[in-house]
């Protein structure tokens, strides 16, 4: 029988005991807690460069560039932008700022001068960090809006912008770099932007406490680690803007003392020379990386073997592709994890990781991670459900997000008045406490873990004078996962075609955003309260015959 109240029977908890979090530091104190223990082991290596950056070193830089920033005016509770592609400066400005209690919203430097100013604007970012190559993207509205450009590639920094290495340089004699501010649990640390379950891009305000939280729930624990070691030689290839890479690669490979290995940009042949070449045990991907692992020949030809964990996240595996790669790889345990960015992100990890002796099943993104619950609810009725029944995943605990940033509607209708997060991923979990994913009920489009938000390109859409109305739904794609198409209305007389509906938006938007096909209609199907029927658009792609 079902229940409508709080069942504990029906509330699920990891198979790991609660363990104690120290969630009251500061996040970078807590990230450095045990430094003392591996200060002189190498913290990041730069893979373009081959530069490394030893914890004591990364330290240091961290705390001159909290005092640099206090010298440019920035404080405490100001937001900054980091428009920067994987690097040690990412890092460096990311810890800085933390130690300064300033806060740090993370952008894809991809995207075109609006998108980035549309998250500038929204999050009232004071100092934009990035390279030379994107300051035209941004030039004119930080000098209409009195908002500095800081690149961090000091060689080719146009004038008119402030230097990394400046701001470095100018801190490097000073004898205080104590950290002065008085960081609360509550503060705000970082604020990516995320869609969430419905609408336009919101900042995501991830506290310091949420993230402490959510990293020792990673790897906080017995051995004295439990995901991660000291050992341990990270690739971070993923995009440290997205909350995955930032959180479960940066910020749990500095408190275990791990060794991150930074890689700029994807490209199978050179992730493999890396893996030869600094020995990586942990490969924290992405469903498109691993497809690229199991397609590429070149896997016979590199020595992977001291690949110990590859971790999925941030969008489906099927199950084909895990087998493929398990089967190519077979020192490896390759499990999923979870996410979601206003989760913190983590809901749920892959338990072999932690104890091999846990099965590993095709498809499971793992259990639910140590000190919080979830639960599965039934999408009519809101009644929690038992195990092996698929309903809204929803999570609870001290490592979800605060809130979304100036918009308590959202807000509310995301995080419930019991404290439980909403997800919109629709999922059960079985009798082995494995939570599986089998839809999405919210409109989020994946393009290789990658956000669309299809309210973005739907207004986009519809301010065009040829275009009366439109949806976005995902299109299921082998390679990407899914891809953005439109159902468009044309307007009275107008003749619009479907290459010129593509051109319109890809000239404002990221090369993932662009619009895959569009498909020509009468109507778009609506409730009456004005919702578009996704479900009905996507059941009409999965039924298939339409024509463009
Ligand atoms: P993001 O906020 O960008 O991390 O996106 C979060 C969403 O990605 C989740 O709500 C899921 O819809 C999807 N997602 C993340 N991890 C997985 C996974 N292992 N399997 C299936 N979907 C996932």
């Amino acid at each position: 029988k079902l229940q409508n109240h709080d069942h504990d029977e029906y509330i699920f908890r990891s198979k790991l005991p609660n363990i104690y979090i120290p969630n009251h530091l500061p996040l970078h104190k807590y990230c450095f807690e045990n430094i003392s223990q591996f200060s002189s082991r190498t913290c990041l290596i730069n893979s373009t460069t081959g530069a490394t950056y030893s914890y004591m070193d990364v330290e240091l830089i961290a705390k001159r560039i909290a005092l640099g920033l206090h010298k440019l005016g920035i404080e405490q509770r100001d937001v900054i932008m980091l428009l920067l592609p994987n690097s040690p400066e990412f890092v460096f400005a990311f810890l800085g700022a933390l130690f300064r209690g300033v806060i740090c919203t993370t952008a894809n430097p991809f995207y075109t001068p609006s998108e980035i100013t549309k998250q500038a604007k929204a999050s009232n970012a004071k100092l934009i960090i990035t390279q030379s190559l994107y300051v035209d993207k941004i030039k004119r509205y930080a000098e209409e809006n009195e908002v500095k450009i800081m690149c961090t590639d000091d060689d080719s920094t146009p004038d008119d912008c402030l230097s990394f290495a400046e701001l470095l340089l100018n801190c490097q004699n000073d004898s205080h770099l104590s950290d002065s501010v008085k960081i609360l649990p509550d503060d705000v640390a970082a604020l990516p932007y995320s869609s969430g379950t419905t609408g336009l891009p919101k900042g995501v305000m991830l506290t310091h406490k949420g993230l402490v939280t959510s990293v020792a729930q990673q790897v906080d624990g017995e051995n004295p680690n439990l995901y991660f070691h000291s050992e341990d030689v990270i690739m971070c290839v993923l995009p440290l803007f997205h909350i995955y890479s930032l959180n479960s690669i940066l910020l749990c490979g500095l408190r275990v003392g791990a060794t991150i290995l930074i890689m700029q940009k994807f490209e199978i042949k050179g992730l493999m020379e890396l893996v030869e070449k600094y020995k990586v045990t942990i490969a924290p991907f992405v469903p498109p990386i691993v497809l690229a692992i199991a397609k590429s020949p070149l896997v016979d030809e590199y020595d992977l073997s001291s690949i110990r964990m590859i971790m999925s996240g941030a969008a489906p595996m099927g199950k084909e592709l895990e087998d493929t790669v398990r089967a190519k790889l077979p020192n490896a345990i390759l499990g999923q994890g979870y996410g979601m960015t206003e989760a913190g992100p983590v809901l749920s990890m892959c338990l072999a990781f932690a104890k091999q002796q846990f099965e590993v099943k095709s498809g499971s993104c793992g259990t639910v991670v140590r000190n919080a619950e979830m639960k599965i609810v039934d999408t009519n009725t809101g009644a929690f459900l038992p195990r092996n029944h698929a309903g809204e995943i929803c999570i609870r605990g001290d490592q979800i997000m605060k809130g979304y940033l100036n918009n308590p509607k959202a807000t509310e209708e995301t995080i419930d008045t019991k404290g439980w997060l909403h997800t919109g991923d629709i999922g059960y979990i079985d009798d082995d406490d494995q939570v599986f994913i089998v839809d999405r009920l919210k409109e989020l489009i994946k393009y290789k873990g990658y956000q669309v938000a299809p309210a973005e390109l739907e207004a986009m859409l519809i301010s065009n004078p040829n275009i009366s109305d439109a949806a976005v739904v995902p299109m299921k794609d082998e390679v990407a996962g899914e891809v953005p198409v439109a159902f468009v209305v044309r307007a009275n007389g107008s003749k619009i075609s479907e290459d010129e509906i593509k051109q319109y938006v890809s000239q404002q938007v990221i090369f993932y955003k662009r619009i895959n096909r569009v498909f020509f209609t009468e109507e778009i199907p609506k409730a009456p309260s004005g919702k578009i029927l996704r479900k009905d658009l996507r059941a009409k792609l999965a039924a298939g015959g339409l024509a463009s």
